[in-house]
């Protein structure tokens, strides 16, 4: 998608602090932090949202998942974190390109706003 900001981030025409990179998904600091680590998941594929994921998508999908735990304790977050994907209007989706928020280093509350 050639107007999609993370898309271009994935390219490497927009610059990001990358905390982790592979051939399938990129981990950036959010620019806004809302905690004091806070970074965004992402497939370099374009994907809306997890509502337009698809079965083929499962194993690109389950990487990235799996990767999490890797990503936390290089970040240091040994005192849990927590993951979440805002999917469209209700959810607060900004930027439609599905990622994940991975924020920690302080305690979250919960319900969220
Ligand atoms: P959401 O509101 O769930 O769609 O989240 C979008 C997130 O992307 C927000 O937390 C923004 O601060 C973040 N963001 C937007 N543009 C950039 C950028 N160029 N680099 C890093 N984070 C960004
Ligand atoms: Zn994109």
């Amino acid at each position: 998608m050639s107007d999609c900001i993370f898309c271009k981030i994935a390219d490497g025409n927009i610059p990001a602090n990358i905390a982790y990179e592979d051939d399938r998904i990129l981990c950036f600091h959010d620019l806004e932090p809302q905690a004091p680590v806070h970074v965004l998941l992402i497939p370099r594929k374009h994907i809306e949202s997890l509502d337009a994921a698809e079965e083929g998508d499962a194993a690109l999908l389950g990487h990235l998942l799996l990767k999490v735990k890797e990503i936390a304790a290089r970040l240091g977050l040994e005192n849990g974190y927590r993951l979440v994907s805002n999917c469209g209007a209700d959810g607060m989706q900004t930027v439609k390109h599905l990622h994940f928020h991975l924020l920690g280093k302080r305690r979250l509350l919960w319900p969220p706003g």
